[in-house]
Parts: C-alpha cells; sequence; structure tokens
C-alpha cells in the first residue's frame, strides 16, 4: 500500500490528504524520507564534478524534499493534537534526526564542496540572494565545527557531549528544588488571597498528597502569592525559598555546573577562533557584538532605573502608611505594586470580553492585513487535521500567496502557548510553492469565544508571524519566512500587536458581540493604562538578567559566576528592593541549554525595533500608510534571510533603530509623570 504522506499531494493547494493519513504511516515515512536524503546528501557530496553552485547548494536545497513534508506534518500533528503514539515517535526520531544533522555538517567531503565554492564566490556569478545563501550554509558549517581536524575536531565533540550532559542536569536540578520546597498553608496563611489563588494552593496540595492548601515554587503560584498575600513574614519566607533554587547546596546545587559551563562555551568559542563565547553567538544575530548588545541595554537601563526608584518611593509611602516601618524589599514589590494598580488602573476584564470576539479579531487581524497589503482571506470548505481548525485562502489581485489554517482553542492534546508554524515554507526554486501556515493559540471555547485583552494581543502576534510567511517570496527555503535571526523573528509579530490597540481598529472591529456598540472610550483608556503599568521593575528585573548574561559570556569566563553577578548588579546600582528576572543558579534560558546564552536580552531588542518600526507608520501620519507598508512588505516581510538582518532593516527605515520609541511605549521616558 502507499503511504499517503509519500506521494504527490494532489488536491487543492497540494494540502495534505489528513483524512487518509493514520498515525502508523509516520514511522514508516520517516524512514523512507530519511533515507532518501542521506541518498542525495551522499551524491552531492561524493560527486567528482567541479562544485557550482546549481549542484551543490541548490543540490542541497532539494536533497531533502521528502523529509520537509513528513516533517511538517508531523511536528504540526505532534504540538497541536498529541496522541500517545505521536510522544513515543517524537521520543524516537529526537535522537535520529539530530544524528543526521550532525552527519551532515560533519560530512568532510561536503564542506569542502562548499568551501571551494565560498573560497570562489566572487567569481561564480550568483545574484545576491543566492550569495546569501552560500554565506549562510558556509557559516553553518564551520560554526558546527566542519573545519576542524583531529584533535581540535575530538576536543569539539567532547565539549559538545559534556555540555549537552551538565546543561540538562542544570534545568533538572532546578526541577528538583522547585519541587523539593512547598509549605502547608492554614487558613490564617490564606487569608486575603483571591479564590483562583486559594484554589491554585488547594490543588498544589492535593497533588502533593496534603490534606489543604500549599505553597510552592511554581511560577503561577507564587506569583499571585507575593502579589496578593499581606502577611508578610511568610512573603518573605517564600521570595527566599524562590530566588534560592538551584543554591541549596547539596546535589541540585547550580552554582559548580554554571562556571563550568561558562567555561566549556568559552573554549568552544576559541576552537572556532572566536574572541569569546557572546562573539560566537552574536555573530549571525542583528547585533553581531557584545557591544551593540551592552550599548542598547545601558541606553534602555537609565530611564528604566529612573523610573523603578520613583515607583519604589510610592510603594514605600503606601507600605510606611499600611503601618509597616523600614526599607522596601523584594518581597514587598509585588504586593504593593498590586494594590496601586488596583487604586489607579483597575478594569474588570469581565468588561472588555464581550467586545472581543474570537471571529469579530480574526476579522480585525485579516482587515488590517488587507489594508495594509491588499491581502484577501477566503474560506476554505472541509476538514483540516482536527475538527476546530479552521483554514483560508490567501490571494491578493486573483493570485493564490498561501493557505492559512486557525487552530484556535485550548484542548488537552494541544501543548500550552501559541505559536506560528509553517506546514509547507514558500520557495521558487523547483517551481513556485505555495505556504502553508498556521497560528496555534489555546484560547477558550465558548458560544461565542470571547478573548481577553491578552488573547487579542497573542491573536495579532501570530498573525504577524503568519504575515512573515505567508508574504515570502524567496527562491530558497534555506532563507524562506521566518528563518532568519533570533533577535530579528520576533519583528514582525510584535510589530503586529500594534495594530490591535489602534483607536480605529477597535472602533471598527473591537463591537458588543450581542449589541454591536463599540467599545466605550473609557475602558480603551484603562486598558492603554494597564498595559504600561509598572514597567520600570519589569524593564530593571529584565535588564539585570541581560546584563549579567552578557557579562557572563564575554571575555573570559568567570570562576565565580555568583561574584561576578554581585559585581555587575553592583557596578550598575540594581534597586534595592527590585532583584534579577533569573538569578544565575535558576536562569534556565542561559544555562539549560544554548537558545538564550548571551541571548536574552533579545527580547529588548525585538521590542526596540518593532517601537521604531511603527514610528515609521506614525511619523507617515497614517497608520494604514500605503508607501510605509509597501516597504515594510518588500524588505522585511517578503525577504526570509535574503539580506543581514541590519541591512533589511535600513532598507525599511533609512537608519538603524533607536530605543526613544521603546521608552516611549513602556511609559518611561518621563518617570516624574
Ligand atoms: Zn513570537
Amino acid at each position: 500500500m502507499t503511504n499517503p504522506l509519500l506521494i504527490d499531494w494532489t488536491g487543492p493547494y497540494q494540502l495534505p490528504p489528513f483524512a487518509q493519513i493514520s498515525d502508523d504511516d509516520f514511522a514508516p515515512a520517516f524512514e523512507a524520507a530519511l533515507s532518501e536524503a542521506r541518498t542525495n546528501t551522499a551524491a552531492i557530496a561524493d560527486s567528482a564534478d567541479v562544485p557550482t553552485f546549481a549542484n551543490t547548494i541548490e543540490a542541497m536545497e532539494q536533497s531533502d524534499g521528502a523529509l520537509d513534508k513528513v516533517a511538517g506534518v508531523f511536528y504540526n500533528l505532534a504540538g497541536a493534537d498529541a496522541t500517545p503514539a505521536r510522544e513515543a515517535l517524537m521520543r524516537d526520531l529526537a535522537p535520529k534526526l539530530a544524528a543526521f544533522s550532525s552527519e551532515i555538517t560533519m560530512n568532510k567531503a561536503l564542506f569542502t564542496r562548499i568551501d571551494t565554492l565560498w573560497q570562489n564566490r566572487d567569481d561564480l556569478g550568483l545574484n545576491a540572494e543566492q550569495a546569501r545563501v552560500l554565506e549562510l550554509y558556509h557559516q553553518m558549517f564551520t560554526r558546527a565545527g566542519a573545519a576542524l581536524e583531529g584533535e581540535t575536531a575530538q576536543r569539539m565533540k567532547a565539549i559538545k557531549e559534556r555540555l549537552a550532559t551538565i546543561t540538562t542536569q542544570f534545568s533538572q536540578n532546578l526541577l528538583a528544588d522547585e519541587r523539593e520546597w512547598f509549605r502547608p498553608m492554614s487558613d490564617d496563611d490564606l487569608a486575603g488571597l483571591p479564590d483562583f489563588v486559594i484554589d491554585t494552593a488547594r490543588a498544589a496540595g492535593a497533588e502533593r498528597g496534603q490534606d489543604g492548601a500549599v505553597l510552592t515554587l511554581s511560577r503561577s503560584l507564587i506569583v499571585p502569592f507575593l502579589q496578593f498575600s499581606p502577611n508578610r513574614e511568610l512573603r518573605r519566607i517564600a521570595y527566599e525559598a524562590w530566588v534560592a533554587r538551584g543554591a541549596n547546596g547539596g546535589e541540585t546545587d547550580n552554582r559548580v555546573l554554571a562556571a563550568e559551563i561558562l567555561k566549556l562555551r568559552e573554549e568552544r568559542a576559541k576552537l572556532l577562533g572566536y574572541a569569546s563565547f557572546a562573539e560566537y553567538k552574536l555573530e549571525p544575530e542583528m547585533a553581531k557584538t557584545p557591544a551593540a548588545v551592552r550599548d542598547l541595554l545601558m541606553r534602555v537601563w537609565a530611564p528604566a532605573k529612573a523610573a523603578a526608584e520613583a515607583d519604589a518611593e510610592k510603594l514605600a509611602e503606601m507600605m510606611h502608611a499600611d503601618g509597616v516601618n523600614g526599607n522596601l524589599e523584594p518581597w514587598d514589590w509585588r504586593y504593593y505594586s498590586e494594590k496601586r494598580r488596583v487604586a489607579e488602573h483597575d478594569f474588570d476584564e469581565g468588561q472588555i470580553k464581550p467586545y472581543l470576539s474570537l471571529d469579530a479579531m480574526i476579522g480585525a487581524a485579516f482587515d488590517t492585513a488587507n489594508r495594509l497589503f491588499g491581502l484577501e482571506f477566503k474560506p476554505l470548505e472541509g476538514t483540516f487535521y482536527h475538527p476546530d481548525v479552521r483554514g483560508w485562502e490567501v490571494s491578493r489581485k486573483g493570485k493564490t500567496l498561501a493557505v492559512f489554517m486557525g487552530d484556535y482553542f485550548a484542548r488537552g492534546s494541544k501543548r500550552s502557548g501559541a505559536w506560528c508554524s509553517a506546514m509547507r515554507s514558500q520557495k521558487k526554486l523547483g517551481g513556485d510553492t505555495v505556504p502553508i501556515v498556521l497560528n496555534v493559540c489555546n484560547f477558550a471555547n465558548g458560544d461565542p469565544a470571547l478573548l481577553s485583552h491578552d488573547d487579542a494581543r497573542t491573536l495579532f502576534h501570530e498573525f504577524g508571524h503568519a504575515l512573515h510567511q505567508m508574504l515570502s517570496d524567496v527562491t530558497y527555503s534555506f532563507i524562506s519566512g521566518t528563518s532568519v535571526a533570533r533577535d530579528f523573528v520576533e519583528l514582525p509579530s510584535q510589530l503586529y500587536e500594534h495594530w490591535l490597540d489602534m483607536p480605529e481598529v477597535l472602533e471598527r472591529h473591537a463591537r458588543h458581540y450581542k449589541t454591536g456598540a463599540a467599545m466605550p472610550a473609557e475602558l480603551r483608556v484603562k486598558l492603554k493604562g494597564a498595559t504600561t503599568y509598572d514597567q520600570g521593575f519589569s524593564t530593571v528585573e529584565y535588564l539585570a538578567s541581560a546584563l549579567v548574561d552578557l557579562a557572563f559570556h564575554e571575555g573570559a569566563a568567570p570562576s565565580d559566576p555568583m561574584a561576578k553577578q554581585d559585581e555587575v548588579l553592583g557596578l550598575i546600582g540594581l534597586p534595592h528592593a527590585i532583584r534579577m528576572r533569573h538569578a544565575t543558579p535558576n536562569f534556565g534560558h542561559i544555562f539549560s541549554g544554548d537558545g538564550y546564552s548571551s541571548g536574552y536580552y533579545s527580547y529588548m531588542w525585538s521590542e526596540v525595533m518593532d517601537a521604531d518600526a511603527f514610528e515609521a507608520f506614525e511619523e507617515a501620519g497614517d497608520a494604514f500608510d500605503p508607501e510605509t507598508a509597501q516597504k515594510l512588505e518588500q524588505f522585511i516581510l517578503s525577504a526570509g534571510n535574503s539580506r543581514a538582518p541590519d541591512a533589511l532593516y535600513t532598507a525599511f527605515r533609512g537608519r538603524m533603530p533607536g530605543v526613544e520609541s521603546l521608552l516611549k511605549g513602556r511609559g518611561l521616558l518621563d518617570p516624574a509623570a
């Protein structure tokens, strides 16, 4: 019998034949696709022909078409609609796919061909996009260590293996400390807590086999506890236990591991010829250098610190008025900040929701894309991989650009969070390929489904990523859509969020689902105030972590990371009542893997860009200014990774981004107000 994953998909839009695919088809399809990709790769690497761009790079681009197809369907289903069989297969596939990808980057013959092309790049007659693709291929191989020989290559392999082991250990220690600590709560301890916190504490007690409610260090419990509990002593005990995760001595202590991780990373970077791990890590990013990252963070630091200090004074006054003397401490901040929020910015989410029905917000996202880019959305008939999934044909002037699927409702089989993925990416090599793009969210279903403001923001965010995939217009899938630098990829998504809060978008689309009435102006004002509340605190705690991350990876690795952490925080003058968002022993972002190591800054980098990019529309005097929208599409949304991100941004904006728009957006420009 033929495997439905491997045949040509000839239905409308060449969609996968979901109805015919069963879980049993995946394993054999992966096996066949992997074997085909191996055969193709070997043929390229071992070819006797002189290497050319076509017989090497373009051939690589087309070597794993079947694997792309199978993986595109499988990983979307495994994330959005998991079954035990899919989960088991995912565990089984992880080492196989990792081995396949390192086989490729460690293939000497293949690297020699790519390196030959790279050395002769000026004589190959490549166009700009091809030159960029060659550069990125060469970079991928050299950064993986393909050019290393003999003992150096062996050492690199040993470092990677040791790092994989101890970074996993780091996150397991963190989890162990988080699970270990809990504290039974008496009725007195529960006083003053809202019902949802008490419910969470009771559920946590039941999970641990306790009779009543317990306090744990899970973020979803400890943060609201610190926000609402009037019991200062208990807040102190809980806070200190929370920040001590990974630093409790014994077998789960992460401090020694952190030092070893930093040392090995430095050695790895030096084997590859970089001065420091930060230089290695930042090379392919938009920021490029540690100096650029520090410059950005420090420009935001001073105004954020000033705002936080002004807030600290207000909170301390509230505390003193409460009859508590002495300094405002870290375990006091959230409690008094919550009281202040209620006094100054309170609004009931329940009042907002009737204006934000899911259908109205989908309509708002589509209408915004229509006004900016002329896109049209036509609902598609039929079912996809789950009955909840809805599909649309996306077109412009009669030309189909993409298929868009929305899978919006929470269900047990879906992992948490929200994301955008492409079941198939846009490319032109080998014939125009129309992308299949998905937004997956976890909204509560209802009749009709009503969103919170956060949900609506998420919908716009993921739709921004979807536009980056759907408007992609490149030849090579290697650089298509969202295949861009980590500190660049959130630009389209965070930028798109700005349109949700435009008065004219709310006016047109945020209509009461029963009466059709527009959202009252007073509610809109409250919404705006709430989104910029307490930004001094959150910016400061974030920046402290980002600056420590950078210092850890720049220059020689510190033998005592805790001492280094204290040194950095002392230099910047961290306000007394604020600590790092993630202290070193529990800084999983940078020690549980490589993802955000010397990359924690990138959240703020993207925010700087999205604020600055939206300002381009404001400067044009129209949030839908056609000329600015056209540039946004040409240089950002359709361009993928066809040019370096700083070149793309500069082409769009005429200059690199400045931090002023971000400060304004976070309400940090005038802290005295
Ligand atoms: Zn995102």
